[in-house]
């Protein structure tokens, strides 16, 4: 056997666990070597049903049978009945209120089952309302060390691996403990120095995979995690250093700026910069005069005011004519990931850039446009409209013969096709959509690495920071301009919603606008998560959480979500306002047509799902309501409530959420203190763990990897160690082993 093998050579499967395995994304047995549990089940924490008494708090594994549903007589209350068995007795379970939770289960099927035994008068010993929870603990397995204790004893529960239908992790496990005897993982050689694994105390790679997928002990299993959570954060950061080292070692302009020009272009706008401005573009002012090209990522809440901070540093950037040049400027793109918001920075910078006689154009694929217009609009005195449309291939000339110092646009800016004279900033708003690959290429089309900022509002923790943008150095904002109304917002529990509905209506009829946010998933599946997710908290919520979404994608669709509740709205609620729906799985352009609805007034309350671009700018709206706040991560709500901060009216959010526990309460408490959002997301990661920030694997990072993120002595060692490296030997030329493993690994730069 070889890592390399294909695992359908080594393995006889059919079709369907063919096709299980390629869903799994298990190609080659190495594949399936480094499929690494996602928990393990403790069998010391299970009770026998024999031994169980009156008052206890016990978990139990077992058979599911006798499954039933009834409405209670009395109450009319829907209620389930079953039976739990295992090998040495029975027990019952009933639960009230949860009539989908016998849908989901199925006779004959294993579960595991957590809650408070009482002695029941009709019942007998019975579990009530129970966490109940499909065990894909391996059944056989369990009975043999379980319940004859004589076999092999000593092993530290079970690993317990994702299925796919078809695959079980049973079947995982078993194939995983077949590779594991093999020579090819005897002699697997380890790719991570010994010096590094002595450092941080980290086992060998044959040891931490052995200990990963069979544990004896707790320990062994968290030390395997860790040492695969260390690599992995190495090898993200091995990759951005090895990139950025390789942007650094092209031309860049070292430019020299004046402090008078800087000031003069500062000292035109009505407010005073935040310390926090201030000090960023100054920072970005010392990187510009240094021999290698910027490589900056500024964080800041939406309307921390990033965008002055792009018109400072672009003046900067054009003024100067680049030391050692005697040619023309420098030229700046500035590029957002939708129309809409290159639109809105385009005439944001009109604004900033008027009495500068700088030309700036737009580039989007409904239309060209420059400033300033050589034929001004006027009313009362007021220039209404500055700039012009623009046939393309003219702009087009005017940018590649440097005519047009800043030109705004989407990523197609970055194209073949847009040739600049002389590029020398780049700036990129919200940079996950963004690759690094491109930045590469975009360097190499232009014969030079122009300077590089990008700017983004999405907050995130700074272990998460460092390690997904390891190529840049990061700068943060963490004020908000002075006299900025807060948002006020309230926790609006289920039987306040009438009232909170009577308040709205109250903005709506002074003209301003609302947006609806509702969960991904689809309304009656939401009621039902709610109603099991009241009795768990912690890790064992989140898992229901995702199970459940797991289970129904796709019998759900987010788009009922949204539909529903606008046509419920429209109904008992708002009658008179003018409603319209966006979501996820709608094309660009219907999106943007929406949003530029909204932003023209033609339509009053948006209802969407979380999709709604980041820094959209529609000041008239002021009110957002978030259905199900308490499913979103606190980051996530910050940001979302960001929609309605622009403005010069009071703003309002209304947390609808159906938490029935303190805990969940406090949570969103949090969100009327916090400071800024990069609190909120460090708190998201110590209250809720790193799942929360990994949705939908946005990151490129494992969900393992996510574990390290909690733990920034590790990131910050794994980086450090990864620079080191890179610093002295940028190919890896004498680390074979580590570039190979670079390569095997595929590592995915997520921006990709
Ligand atoms: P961001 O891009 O970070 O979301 P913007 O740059 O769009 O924020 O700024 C939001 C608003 O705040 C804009 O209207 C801008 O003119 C204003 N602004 C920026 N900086 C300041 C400041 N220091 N004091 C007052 N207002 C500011
Ligand atoms: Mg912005």
């Amino acid at each position: 056997m070889y890592l390399n093998d294909n695992i359908e050579s080594q393995f006889r499967i059919d079709i369907n666990q063919k096709k299980a395995l390629i869903r799994l994304g298990l190609f080659k047995v190495r594949d399936l070597l480094y499929f690494f549990p996602t928990r393990y089940t403790d069998i010391s924490e299970f009770r026998h049903i024999n031994t169980l008494k009156d008052g206890d708090q016990t978990t139990i594994i077992g058979i599911i049978s006798n499954l039933k549903t009834k409405k209670s007589f009395k109450s009319k209350i829907s209620m389930g009945q079953a039976t739990i068995t295992d090998l040495t007795g029975k027990i019952n379970i009933i639960w009230f209120h949860q009539p989908y939770l016998a849908k989901m289960l199925r006779e004959g099927s294993t579960v595991r089952v957590t809650g408070k035994v009482s002695e029941n008068s009709s019942y007998g010993l019975t579990l009530t309302n129970p966490e109940i929870n499909k065990e894909d603990i391996l059944p056989i397995d369990l009975h043999d060390s379980l319940f004859q204790k004589t076999t092999t004893g000593d092993q530290y529960g079970y690993p317990v691996y994702s299925e796919s239908k078809g695959i079980t992790s049973k079947w995982i496990y078993h194939a995983i403990g077949k590779i594991l005897k093999n020579d090819c993982v005897k002699e697997i050689p380890d790719y991570l120095n010994k010096d590094i694994l002595d450092k941080y105390k980290l086992p060998s790679l044959h040891t931490a995979l052995v200990w990963i997928h069979s544990p004896q002990k707790k320990e062994h299993a968290e030390i395997a995690r860790k040492r695969f959570a260390f690599e992995e954060v190495f090898f993200i950061q091995l990759a951005r250093w090895q990139e950025r080292k390789k942007y650094e070692e092209l031309f860049s302009y070292k430019l020299l700026i004046k402090d008078k020009d800087i000031n003069d272009f500062i000292s035109r706008f009505p407010f005073k910069p935040t310390d926090s401005q201030t000090k960023t573009i100054n920072t970005i002012l010392e990187d510009f005069k240094k021999d290698k090209p910027m490589s900056r990522l500024v964080e800041g809440d939406v309307g921390s005011g990033k965008t002055f901070i792009a018109a400072t540093v672009s003046y900067a950037v054009i003024k100067n004519r680049p030391v050692g040049q005697n040619f023309g400027n420098l030229q700046v793109a500035y590029m957002a990931p939708t129309e809409v918001l290159a639109t809105q920075l385009f005439e944001n910078f009109t604004k900033y850039f008027k009495h500068t006689g700088i030309s700036i154009a737009l580039i989007t694929s409904s239309g060209c446009r420059k400033f300033p217009s050589k034929t001004a609009t006027w009313k009362d005195g007021e220039q209404i409209k500055t700039w012009t449309p623009i046939a393309r291939n003219q702009l087009l000339k005017w940018i590649k013969n440097g005519e047009i110092p800043i030109v705004i646009g989407t990523h197609s800016l970055i194209s073949k096709t847009v040739q600049f004279e002389d590029l020398g900033l780049v700036i990129i708003d919200e940079q996950h959509r963004f690759g690094t690959n491109q930045r590469m290429k975009l360097a190499k089309k232009e014969g030079h690495s122009p300077h590089y900022l990008s700017m983004t509002a999405t907050p995130i923790p700074r272990t998460l920071a460092l390690t997904i943008y390891g190529d840049l150095d990061l700068s943060i904002i963490d004020q908000m301009p002075l006299g900025r109304k807060k948002v006020i917002t309230e926790i609006i529990s289920e039987n306040k919603r009438e009232k909170a509905y009577e308040e709205i209506k109250k903005q709506l009829k002074d003209g301003r606008q609302l947006y609806v946010i509702c969960p991904k998933i689809g309304e009656e599946l939401g009621q039902s998560v709610l109603g099991r997710l009241v009795q768990a908290d912690g890790p064992s919520r989140e898992k229901i959480q995702q199970d459940f979404i797991r289970a129904d994608k796709n019998t759900l669709s987010e788009l009922r979500t949204v539909t529903d509740e606008a046509k419920r709205l429209k109904k008992d609620v708002f009658p008179n306002y003018n409603i319209d729906i966006m979501h996820s799985k709608m094309t660009k352009q219907k999106k943007e047509k929406v949003m530029q609805d909204f932003s023209d007034h033609k339509i009053d309350i948006l209802v969407s799902t979380s999709v709604i671009e980041v820094g959209v700018n529609i000041p008239n709206a002021t009110v957002i309501i978030i259905e199900g706040a308490e499913r979103f991560g606190l980051a996530q709500l910050h940001q979302l409530r960001g929609r309605v901060i622009r403005s010069t009216y009071q703003s309002y959010c209304y947390l609808f959420a159906n938490a029935k526990t303190d805990k969940t309460i406090d949570r969103l408490k949090a969100l009327t203190k916090a400071a800024n959002g990069f609190e909120l997301a460090e708190l998201d990661l110590s209250l809720r763990g790193a799942g929360l920030l990994g949705g939908d694997k946005q990151w490129g990072i494992t969900d393992l990897g996510m574990e390290a993120m909690k733990n920034i002595k590790m990131v910050e060692a794994a980086r450090n160690e990864a620079i080191n490296i890179i610093e002295k030997d940028t190919d890896l030329k004498t680390y074979p082993l580590l570039a190979e493993t670079i390569k095997n690994k595929n590592i995915k730069l997520h921006f990709e």
